[in-house]
Formats: C-alpha cells, structure tokens, sequence
C-alpha cells in the first residue's frame, strides 16, 4: 500500500490497513502537529508510516533516543497547544515512566497521546507486562480498541478525551491489534498545527513539592471527571448475541474478538459488554448491565484487572450477580489468548461440547507452519565478531567468561557455537549488569550493546561503570542502524527519521571522552584482525571497548545490487576435507552437510566471507 493514501485519502473513503497504520491515520484526522517515538515492536509501523508521510502532512515527526525522550518531546509540544502523540513498545513505557508518571501530574493544554503497544506471548519482547496498570498507577484514562477501525476512530476520539479532561490519555493496543489488517474508513482530517505557544505558569508546569501536593489533588478531581466520562462513553457498547441471553461477558481489546468468534463457533447466546474506554471503568454501566442477565463472566487478556474491580465493586454495593473470572473460566493469566482457548474456557461454562468447536479452528490451517528458529542472518556482521570473540577468548585459554547481552539482533548470539548471551535484563542493561558480574566473581566479563541500544540507555552505565573502575570488554555493534525494527535511523547515523541529512555522533568520539581505557575499531567481515583486537582487549585494564563497525547485511545487499555487485562462495567440494570447522565455528544458515563435505546454499549466500576465512584447507573460493 503506499502509505501517502493515510495523508491523501478523504473522508468517506476505505483502505486495507494495518491497526498501526490506522494510528496514524487516527493521529493525523486529530490534527496532531507533533509525534516523537523510539522504535519497538509491535508499534514499528506507526513510525515507519509517519517517517515518510510527515512532511506531506505537515507533522513534525523525530525517532527521539529512547522512549523517555519521546515522551518529553510529545508533552512539551503539547503544552504549547500542539495536539501531539507518542508511541512506544510496552516495555519502552518502563523506560519512558519517570517523566509519564509526572505528566500525569502536570496534564496538557493539548491532545496529548501516549500509545503503549503491549506484546502478550513475548512475540519480539523479553516480558508480557500488562500495561493497563500503568493507566492505574499514574492515573491517567485508557482506551482499548479490538480492530484497526477502532483503532482509526478511537485515536480521534482519545485526542478528545484528553483536552476535555486536561490530561494525557495512554492508548493500549496489543501485537494482534497492532498488526491485524482490515478496512478502515476514514474520516475528515482537522488540520494539522504543528506550532503554538507556551505560556509561562510555573505553577502548573513545574512539579516543586509545594505545586506538586496541589497538582496531586488535581490528578484525583481530573480522574473522577473521567469515570463520569467513561460511564457515558460511546467507546463502550452493548453486543448482543443469540436469543434471550442469560449470561452478560464483559470484555475489551483483543479479547471482544475471542469471545465473538468463540460464540460464533458454540452457536451459544450472551450479552456483551465491549469496553472501549476501560480505565476509570464505568462500574455504574457495569452494575446496571449486570442487572440484564443472570451471571457476568470477565473475558480478558493477562492479569485479572477488570475482574477484581468489577468483584471489589459489586461487593461493596452487594450487587447479588456472580461475577466469574480467571480462575473460575480457567483462563490463564500467562500469554495471549486466542479463539481455541476462549472457546474451550467459555465451552466448559457453558456446557458446550468444545473440542469439535476447537478442532474445527485447528482444521482451517491446511498444515502447520515449519519452525523456523531465530538465527543471524547469512552475511550478518554480528557473526564476524563473535567468531572473532570466541577465537580470542581460545587462543588466551581464557576461563569461560560471562556475557551479559542487551535488546537487539545481535542478541542471537546466544545461540551455539557463540553462546554469548548469559544475562539480559532491558534496553542498555549489558554496561550495568556487566559491572555487577566485576565486582561479584572473578571471571572476565563481557558486554555486547548495538549502536542504537547504546544511545538509547548505554551512556549512563558506561560513564558509571568507567568512573568505578570496573574491568570489562564492551562491544558496540554498529551496523550503521536500527536493525531489529526495521532500520530506523539513531544519533549514530547521517541521517534522520525521514532520511534527511543530520549530524552523526562519533560512537568512538563519546567512548573516548568517557574515558574508556582502550577503543578500537574493527572490521567483523576481518576475522583476523578482529581477533587480534580482541586479544588486546581482553588483556586491557578498565572499560575496554571494541566497535564492531560493519552495515547490517540487508542494507549492504541493498546496496550491492543497487551497484549490479553481487559475490557468493562455494565449497570445492574435491578439495573439501570434512573437517567442517566452517560450519561449527561460523553457523551460518547458508552452510550444510551434504556428502559428508561442507555446501554453501548459493540462494542463501550473501557472500560476507567470513567462513572461507576460517577453512584450514583454503577450499571456501569467492563465486562472483
Ligand atoms: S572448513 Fe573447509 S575443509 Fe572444513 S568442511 Fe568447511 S569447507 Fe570443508
Ligand atoms: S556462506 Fe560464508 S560467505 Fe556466505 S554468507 Fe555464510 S558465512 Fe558469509
């Protein structure tokens, strides 16, 4: 799809769009003049849509460092009368919370919209945090959309909620909504207003104790003005399904989608209740629904939050209805849900016969996908540098070291025969955790950080970790951009979000002045080279830091058959000894074993070399 159609197309009008693309869409039909993000799937495609469609629609747009960053630069605008948005991955909201917790606090003069796509089932994260508590912890109104047209309508209407109320309003979509396709039509588009005024206030805007005590209050009385909203919102509706319905569900988000095709599925009747603004939620809406059926079942995705505020609130109005949840639906509070397990939960309370109703879902796929494990690609640099690392540490008979590993491609390193990856915690965690493992045992330690994620939340742990004097082997993986989401530019490159000129900062430059102890730059396609450095890396005193500098391998293909260059390697297969150190010490996805000798599937190849480097017998020859 070409993207200016979420800028061009008029209201009236409908395209396929992705539940991202639909955000943006939403965003730029509530005048939004201002969105910063930093990169995190499943929220990806929203800035990628808004990196090429700013300018024509009159957006200001930035990939901000980190989330926190983002989250500043959206409130600050904001203030000044800017309808603004920013978006992040759910775990990019821990990172982004310092300052969102005081916005709440602080509120906005503007539309002010913080997206939170959250990844239930760890699709591309390293946990399933359900972030409708974090709505509960600031004390700031969600909204919950279940399709991408939702998603389009709801961003408008979020934009809304959040200038009648003063407030920011955190806007949660899950992987599934994020990334499902459908038709969207759109509606008129306000202007965008990308410019407007900051009045001074220092009372309202500056969170000394004195302002912060009444701004507190402020939060309470702005909060009880939003339940009054969400009682009446039209986000929230009543489905009604079969005849003469019994049992009321209530529901919200990616669930409502469950529960509609598990009914669809049993043939089985109830009332539904379809939150779409589910935080304050509307309990006088709720207790009155309740009222209509016999039972009220709560469907939704990881932690019991609607359940145990709905059961809480009936108690303390002794609303006779049962209220039945996670453990009475059997509905587990771990992953995602999907149609099988609604259905089969819903099955069983519903004395339904579930397993045809089950099979029938698992009958529609013609065969189930191969499983492809996650590998570094053919050609990626990351490989060059830990085959580099692992030839050091051998050739020093170094005792195995700890590698503590960060958010990234290069995370694969995990897998044999680097097994680089001991400890992960978050985004820029490596430096720090790399610290803790000096102080506590005595073996070398290692940390690997990309070249976006040291940006991002790298630089305070490193100056802390110089500055305690900690003895560690820091790599930075600079492959000249951000990979893992889709190469979106960072503080490191030539170019910013739209691929406009910016200036770059040197990784080098900032190590140095940081006073790491020794930096050097190494080539990873250079296997040699690159293990001599680590030699003397490893040999440093201090915070020694190697940049691995070398593309990422799609852009470089890019930019090879941009150019008509095109190199591949094969095996000569007569000359091939079976040792098969190339495979076991390179794992590239292009090698296999075939009669007993090494093969190079020429598909595959993307010609980096570093396995003709590492062959014994020299029999690895350049194919061009
Ligand atoms: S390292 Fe060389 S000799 Fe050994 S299996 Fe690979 S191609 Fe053959
Ligand atoms: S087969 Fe060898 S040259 Fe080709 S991509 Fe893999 S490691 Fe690089």
């Amino acid at each position: 799809m070409d993207k200016h159609v979420i800028v061009e197309g008029v209201g009236g009008s409908r395209e396929l769009l992705l539940g991202n693309e639909a955000a943006v869409r939403g965003a730029l039909e509530a005048g939004i003049g201002v969105a910063a993000s930093y990169p995190g799937t499943p929220s990806s495609e929203i800035g990628d849509v808004l990196s090429t469609i700013a300018g024509a629609a009159g957006v200001y747009f930035e990939y901000s460092a980190n989330e926190k960053v983002a989250l500043e630069v959206a409130a600050a605008a904001a203030a000044c009368g800017v309808r603004s948005f920013t978006f992040m991955k759910h775990v990019g909201l821990n990172v982004a919370a310092d300052s969102f917790m005081t916005t709440a606090y602080i509120g906005t003069k503007a539309g002010f919209v913080i997206l939170t796509a959250d990844d239930p089932s760890t699709h591309s994260s390293q946990n399933e945090q359900d972030n409708r508590y974090y709505a509960r912890l600031a004390g700031v109104p969600l909204v919950e959309p279940s399709n991408p047209q939702e998603v389009k309508d709801f961003m408008v209407a979020s934009f809304d909620i959040s200038e009648q109320l003063g407030m920011p309003v955190l806007f949660r979509t899950t992987t599934r909504i994020s990334h499902m396709r459908a038709d969207v039509v759109f509606g008129d588009r306000r202007p965008a207003v990308a410019k407007g005024e900051f009045v001074k206030d220092a009372k309202a805007y500056v969170p000394v104790p004195a302002n912060s005590l009444r701004m507190h209050v402020q939060l309470l009385a702005r909060m009880d003005e939003a339940r009054r909203l969400s009682e009446t919102s039209g986000l929230t509706r009543v489905v009604d399904i079969g005849q003469q319905p019994t049992i009321g569900i209530v529901t919200a988000g990616s669930a409502f989608n469950y529960v509609m095709d598990a009914l669809e599925q049993m043939g089985a009747s109830a009332r539904i209740l379809k939150l779409g603004f589910t935080y304050p939620l509307p309990l006088d809406r709720i207790r009155e629904f309740a009222g209509t059926v016999e039972q009220l079942l709560v469907v939704e995705e990881l932690e019991p939050l609607m359940e145990q505020e709905i059961k809480a609130d009936f108690l303390s109005h002794r609303i006779a209805t049962p209220v039945l949840g996670k453990e009475d639906l059997q509905i587990s509070r771990a992953h995602e849900l999907n149609v099988d397990i609604v259905t089969k939960c819903l099955g069983r309370h519903f004395g339904i016969a579930v397993t045809d109703a089950a099979a029938a879902t698992v009958k529609a796929w013609p065969s189930p996908l191969p499983l492809r494990p996650p590998v570094l690609c053919a050609g990626c640099p990351h490989r060059g540098t830990y085959m580099a690392v692992r030839r050091a540490i051998r050739e020093l008979a170094l005792p195995e070291p700890i590698f503590a590993s960060d958010i990234g491609c290069y995370t694969l390193g995990i897998s044999a025969p680097f097994s680089a990856a001991d400890y992960l915690l978050s985004m820029g965690s490596s430096i720090g955790i790399a610290a803790g493992f000096d102080v506590a045992q005595d073996r070398r330690v290692f940390a690997f950080i990309g070249d976006s994620t040291f940006f991002h939340a790298g630089l305070s742990p490193l100056a802390s970790a110089v500055h305690n004097k900690h003895r560690m082997v820091v790599t930075i993986l600079d492959n000249r951009t951000t990979a893992m989401t889709g190469h979106q530019s960072n503080p490191s490159m030539l170019t910013g979000a739209a691929g406009e000129p910016a200036p770059a900062i040197s990784i080098e430059a900032v190590v140095k002045a940081m006073g790491a102890s020794f930096v050097r730059t190494i080539n990873p396609y250079r296997v040699e080279d690159a293990t001599a450095a680590y030699r003397e890396a490893i040999q440093a005193d201090g915070v020694a830091i190697i940049v691995a500098k070398q593309i990422c391998s799609l852009l470089l293909d890019r930019a090879k058959r941009a150019k008509g260059v095109w190199q591949t390697f094969r095996v000569d297969a007569e000359r091939c000894t079976g040792c098969l150190t190339c495979i076991h010490e390179a794992a590239c996805p292009a090698m296999y074993v075939a009669q007993g000798h090494a093969v190079i599937n020429q598909d595959l190849c993307d010609g980096c070399s570093v396995c003709s480097q590492v062959c014994p017998e020299h029999v690895i020859e350049v194919k061009r």
